[in-house]
């Protein structure tokens, strides 16, 4: 008599799967029982283990990848910007009027309407809308509507009230309150740091808002095959709103918090980092803002910025630094520091020598985020020391083409800017992030990016270097990576259907690519056939 076999709870099969392990890339089915992988192989391998209750899915050679993980996205920031209303598709003043007419009926007063996407280059009237337009479609309610890229707005009157813009007020350092030639009076339109004048008046969003945020943001990630996310610095009450999400037992992707390590105190109080609130939530890591952004001029370099004396500034002193990293080891919980400049990196590095004992002993994972100006150096002691390279490849792009990084730190210097490819030829783990609302969440145009960027072609990495990044090498800067990144037997069963075989279009259309199902856990928590049907 032999043992009862085990039957797969469900099965996928005449696929094309891509597991990205090295022991056998290419499958055609998957066996899955319960939340875990129990076996990746031909049809005929899998078809064993079919039982009554075995459910069965017909792939019809679609192509199956892992779950997809961002290891640095703002969730909580992320949603809210998606709960602002979307003007990309105005063609005219008149449109965007009517968009914010219907908006704003039955509002209550004092609510604030937030727009964006507005570019006047595609608009008939070949003008930004102004305050006055704004005021004939939502006057009572203070109204604000970004230009599509960012620091440009309109603003009606309401909201310039609100803020105390008049004709006489000062123009402020790096940007324009757009004035009346005639009346002086201010048109609504505002530039650069004006922008922030507004902004600044906007009431920071109630809980019950933060979860509508939050809800927003976690099925965007599901719709986009994001399966774990590395939420970089949520705030107390975004994590108490995390915590009501679960009792409504939402779909979500696997959450790991990398929280603020100066409240590493208060926020153990919420979550425990022994233990889990769920055991698809879990607190990591503690991250260290060592220095500011690069764009800012506040990265921390050890030379000045060209065409200027600043350097960029450590935002703590090494004592502190110190201090911190010792309240993160303590709490087992992994050194994530967020170093851009090469300054901040070289500090970064010797404290974590300084330790190198706790980390070895607790096993923890150190990475630095955006580590921008590197250095070849210092790409040998991340190499050394064990540390994860946290990208986000658009920004790399942003950087060279927004901020013109060429100029303001010199060829010598933006050569090593991000490079990609530097770093995982020296066998740094890179893993690979979004950093939304900053850049698109969007995994598949952040691969993109990494494999065609325009600046440095040399620091071109391969789509399948990429897709490690944004699998296998984040599932490893959390200490996952013998749960999540590749499809493989004993793994969890985390996974995604695209509508395209990546490995069979040219690059150039990646970012064409639909996720048609995304599973967590062995649990379909997002199929596009559903989504259709319910809008
Ligand atoms: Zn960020």
């Amino acid at each position: 008599m032999g043992r009862k076999p085990t039957h797969a709870s469900l099965i996928l099969k005449n696929g094309k799967v891509a597991t990205l392990s090295k022991q056998r890339p290419t499958a055609e089915a998957i066996a899955i029982l319960g939340d875990r992988i129990l076996r990746v192989g031909s049809n005929s391998e899998v078809n064993t283990l079919i039982g009554d209750k075995t459910r069965v899915i017909d792939l019809k050679g679609k192509t199956v990848l892992p779950g997809l993980i961002d290891a640095h996205v703002h969730i909580a920031d992320f949603g809210r910007t998606l709960s602002w209303i979307n003007l990309r598709r105005a063609k005219s003043i008149e449109d965007i009027k009517t968009i914010i007419k219907i908006y704003a009926a039955g509002k209550p007063k004092e609510r604030w309407i937030i727009g964006y996407g507005w570019d006047e280059s595609r608009l008939i009237d070949k003008r930004p809308p102004r305050a006055r337009d704004l005021d004939e479609a939502s006057p009572e309610n203070p109204t604000i509507l970004y230009h599509h890229i960012g620091r440009k707005c309109v603003v009606n009157t309401k909201a310039l009230k609100i803020a105390n813009i008049t004709a006489k007020t000062e123009q402020p350092p790096d940007g324009e309150i757009e004035k009346d030639p005639e009346s002086s009076e201010p048109t609504g339109v505002l530039h650069g740091n004006a922008t922030d004048l507004v902004w600044r008046k906007i009431p920071q969003p109630s809980e019950d808002e933060i979860i509508e945020h939050l809800e927003l943001a976690l099925r965007k990630v599901l719709e986009y095959g994001i399966t774990t996310v590395h939420w970089i610095a949520p705030s107390l009450t975004e994590l108490n709103a995390i915590k009501k999400l679960v009792e409504k037992r939402l779909y979500m992707p696997r959450i790991r918090i990398i929280m603020p390590a100066n409240y590493i105190s208060e926020i153990t109080h919420v979550i425990p980092p022994t233990s889990s609130l769920d055991s698809d939530i879990k607190l990591t890591g503690a991250i260290v803002f060592v220095d500011g952004a690069l764009a800012a001029r506040k990265a921390a370099l050890t030379e000045p910025y060209n065409n200027g004396t600043t350097s960029g500034q450590l935002l703590y002193t090494e004592e502190e630094i110190n201090r911190f990293m010792h309240e993160i080891c303590r709490s087992k919980l992994q050194p994530v520091m967020h170093a851009m400049g090469d300054k901040a990196m070289e500090i970064v590095l010797e404290t974590l020598e300084k330790f190198a004992h706790e980390i070895r002993q607790n096993n923890l994972r150190p990475r630095i985020e955006q580590p921008a100006v590197t250095r070849p150096e210092l790409i040998r002691r991340m190499k050394d020391f064990n540390v994860s390279a946290s990208i986000q490849p658009l920004c790399i792009i942003t950087e060279f083409k927004v901020w013109s990084a060429m100029e303001n730190l010199g060829p010598r210097r933006a050569r090593w800017l991000y490079p990609l490819k530097t770093l995982i030829f020296n066998d740094v783990n890179v893993c690979g992030g979004s950093d939304a609302p900053m850049e698109p969440i969007n995994p598949f145009t952040q691969i993109k990016a990494a494999v065609t960027r325009q600046y440095y072609f040399e620091e071109r990495v391969t789509l399948e270097e990429a897709f490690r990044m944004y699998t296998v090498n984040a599932a490893y800067a959390v200490g996952e990576e013998n749960l999540l990144g590749t499809i493989e037997e004993g793994k969890l069963a985390d996974l995604i259907v695209v509508s395209t075989n990546p490995l069979e279009v040219t690059p150039e259309s990646l970012d064409n690519i639909k996720v048609e199902m995304t599973m967590v856990g062995g649990r379909i928590v997002y199929s596009e056939e559903e989504a259709r049907n319910l809008y």
